[in-house]
């Protein structure tokens, strides 16, 4: 498979997956699509799903990825990456939850991070020295933490914004050690993600450094996102009259989920319609209203993973649906809540279900509401990874903490403070 960017609309520029995968934003400053969007045969897909989450991954991956790497190594990564579940918990007919946060960081992001750092492993076969650079507002850097910790040849360089994520993001970042690099910016998110975005658009630096993103952004940690969807669906649809859709309600920051799920009814998985749930970041949800895109600096939330003011994978979104407005419109539907709202939720579904939600989650469960649906929606992280918010919303009411995240929380940090200075940044690289 090749891969083009959002902005090269005559597809002149053609790119190995290995290009796109170390590049990660495109040269144009576009983002990285397929070149084309395979089909997948839903009946294999639904046997595959009986037998296992890797099972059907394996297939799916291997419908984009099988020119580039062997078959047998790319199964026994995806077999390594995926050994846990991804169930749909049905709360009451009629509405159900799928539940991403059983990996390794309790975060749906473990998802796409095990898997790129799975195939970074199989393509950086030469071992050349790799820099893996990313932003985040939390939950990206505990992943990608995870999922490359340990991979030969690769150096990750984690920008995170100090203050800004929960003491249990910090620790799932800074205690790992290794090849793993944690800076603590004295800045926002945006100002992190816009550092990385001027060290990739710095030219001179790049001709002498191997750097790639591992943001979801990269089309490794985007396109096996596009996975679990078919999974929800397999699980969904027993008990459903044939050929009926589910509507897919995705809790929503810098839009890589959704449009992962977006490419997922590309490759023809059966979905009614999509509905964005954002907290008060509402780029998408007020562009969705009015048809205008007005990009701005993000405001912080109780659900911070998605704090995010200038959606990286708007382009893609536009570019899945041939750049119009009209036809996004058609099947994309956005809400947006505030704090309030967000632990009112918490609450609710809590008294409803006896379902201790994060505050992701219940934004999904907010857009489920509002649009009516009848399908599923996602929950991106386990509550235990917010307990500060549970505590305010649930008060008395005592999460259960995974022995695993105790174990993280009692190590102690590393990481290195620095401004919001590009040069600063480089110097750092260049230090590894
Ligand atoms: C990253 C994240 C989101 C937002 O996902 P996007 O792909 O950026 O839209 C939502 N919830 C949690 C818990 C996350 O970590």
């Amino acid at each position: 498979m090749k891969y083009y960017s959002t902005r090269d609309k005559s597809k002149k520029a053609v790119h190995s997956l290995k290009e796109a995968a170390f590049m990660g934003l495109a040269p144009d400053g576009g983002l990285f699509m397929p070149e084309s969007i395979p089909q997948a045969d839903l009946a294999e897909v639904e046997r595959l799903a009986k037998i296992s989450y890797a099972d059907m991954a394996i297939y799916l991956a291997s419908l984009f990825f099988g020119d580039d790497v062997p078959s047998d190594k790319l199964e026994a990564m995806i077999r390594r990456a995926y050994d846990f579940d991804c169930p749909l918990h049905v709360l009451e007919p009629g509405k159900a939850v799928l539940e991403l946060f059983h990996g390794p960081t309790f975060a749906f992001k473990d998802f796409g991070a095990r898997f790129m750092g799975g195939m970074l492993g199989l393509l950086n076969e030469s071992s050349d020295k790799l820099t893996v650079l990313t932003a985040t507002s939390g939950d990206t850097g505990s992943a990608v933490a995870a999922g490359f910790h340990n991979v030969p040849g690769v150096q990750v360089v984690v920008l995170y914004p100090e203050g800004k994520v929960s003491p249990l993001q910090e620790s799932q970042m800074t205690t790992l050690g290794g090849n793993i690099n944690p800076v603590r910016v004295r800045g926002c998110f945006d100002d992190c993600q816009a550092l990385v975005k001027a060290v990739f658009n710095d030219t001179d630096f790049r001709a002498g450094h191997y750097v790639t993103s591992a943001n979801s952004i990269n089309v490794l940690r985007w396109i096996p996102q596009s996975f679990y969807y078919f999974y929800a669906w397999a699980q969904w649809k027993q008990g459903r009259a044939a050929g009926e859709a589910p509507d897919v309600v995705v809790p929503s920051g810098n839009y890589g989920n959704i449009t992962a799920g977006m490419l997922a009814a590309k490759m023809g998985l059966p979905v009614r319609r999509f509905v964005a749930g954002s907290n008060a970041n509402d780029v998408v949800p007020e562009f969705l209203q009015t048809g205008e895109y007005r990009p701005r600096p993000s405001v912080r939330t109780v659900a911070n993973a998605m704090d995010v003011g200038a959606p990286s994978n708007y382009e893609r979104m536009m570019c899945l649906y041939g750049d119009s407005f009209e036809s996004l419109k058609s099947e994309v539907e956005g809400y947006a809540y505030s704090d309030a709202q967000i632990k009112s939720a918490i609450a609710d579904i809590y008294s409803k279900y006896n379902y201790v939600s994060d505050p992701h989650a219940a934004v999904g469960y907010m857009a489920y509401e509002a649009a009516q649906a009848d399908g599923f929606y996602l929950a991106t992280a386990h509550a235990a990874k917010f307990s500060e918010v549970i505590a305010e919303a649930l008060p008395g009411v005592e999460t259960e903490i995974p022995a695993a995240l105790k174990a993280m929380m009692a190590k102690e940090k590393h990481f290195t403070p620095m401004d919001n200075d590009l040069r600063q940044l480089e110097d750092f690289v260049d230090s590894l």
